[in-house]
């Protein structure tokens, strides 16, 4: 039975490590702040930045949420980032998405300052990763994986990685992270998306793999090989009228027969989701004490 590679304690311990960082910066009177954007009314969007500013509020951070009306032009939507961007005491900026239909998603993260963009999906923070330089912002959920791997002592140095997705928020960022040059990189990474053929027969080569794709239980025992680690990156909703919500969250993964013959196995959840918040925090005290260092 593989080992369980818990997110939950991982996600902790780099709270705490933020929440320390962040003691240090008061003592020089510094305060890391972060602000949140969130336009509209999306359930969703509304849980997920209350968990987040209640994460910051934990690790000492301050956190600013700006809840905009739905209706919101995109010209005074700029506007906003633009000030946001002006202000000193702001050294991390997060548009929540999605953003309504008719702003233009693109135009809002490439608006945001990139020495501020604690997401990382400005594209010069895109391009710093694929360069190899260290001091851009990378995205928390790749960044939560690699955290995984190199705190439970699976690091990804010399090994063949398989990434199944190749979105620019999980897929693609994580298998650039791990090809990067260095002790906690240095993978041998292949993509594979929903045109790739025979893909079991990629995926069976893998000695860690990373589901990304948003289909429950879609990588099943025989598309692995035996000793494989397995990051399970999926949250899927499926109905399950027995529970309370009426529905069960699952990975992509079919945890039940791949962690038979897997070395080690993400849960879902507990495995990658409470690592994307962790990761959050620790981007916005890399902002923080970058931003101090250029005005000092
Ligand atoms: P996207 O829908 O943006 O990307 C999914 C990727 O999977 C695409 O590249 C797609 O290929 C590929 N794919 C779809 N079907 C198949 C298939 N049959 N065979 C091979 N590849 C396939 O999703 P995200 O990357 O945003 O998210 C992926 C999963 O991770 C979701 O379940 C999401 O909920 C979860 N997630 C979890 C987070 C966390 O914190 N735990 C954070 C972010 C996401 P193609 O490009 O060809 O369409």
């Amino acid at each position: 039975m593989a080992k369980l590679i818990q997110g939950k304690p991982i996600a902790q311990t780099i709270r705490q490590e933020v929440a320390s960082e962040t003691a240090n910066l008061k003592k020089n009177g510094i305060q890391p702040h972060l602000t949140v954007v969130l336009v509209g009314e999306n359930p969703a969007s509304q849980v997920y930045v209350r968990m987040k500013s209640k994460a910051c509020n934990e690790a000492g951070i301050e956190s600013e949420t700006l809840i905009l009306d739905s209706g919101i032009t995109e010209e005074k939507l700029l506007n906003i980032i633009h000030e946001l961007n002006q202000n000193p005491k702001v050294h991390g900026i997060l548009v929540q998405l999605p953003l309504p239909d008719a702003i233009h998603e693109d135009r809002i993260l490439e608006a945001i300052l990139p020495s501020k963009d604690v997401d990382g999906f400005h594209p010069v923070n895109v391009g710093k990763l694929m360069t190899g330089m260290t001091d851009g912002f990378v995205p928390a959920t790749p960044s939560g994986i690699l955290e995984l791997l190199m705190r439970s002592g699976y690091p990804p140095q010399g090994k063949h990685v398989v990434v199944v997705g190749r979105s620019n928020i999980v897929g693609k960022p994580a298998g650039m992270l791990l090809l990067r040059k260095g002790r906690e990189g240095d993978a041998t990474v292949t993509f594979c998306h929903s045109r790739t053929p025979d893909l079991a027969s990629v995926t069976k080569r893998a000695d860690i793999l990373i589901a990304a794709i948003g289909r429950p239980r879609m990588i099943t025992q025989d598309m692995v090989k035996p000793g494989v680690v397995v990051i399970d990156v999926g949250v899927n909703r499926v109905e399950d009228p027995s529970t309370e919500k009426g529905y069960r969250l699952e990975g992509d993964v079919d945890f039940d027969t791949v962690s038979q013959i897997a070395e080690a196995i993400t849960p879902v959840p507990g495995g990658v989701g409470p690592m994307t918040i962790a990761c959050l925090l620790q981007n916005t005290i890399k902002a923080c004490k970058q931003l101090n260092r250029k005005e000092s």
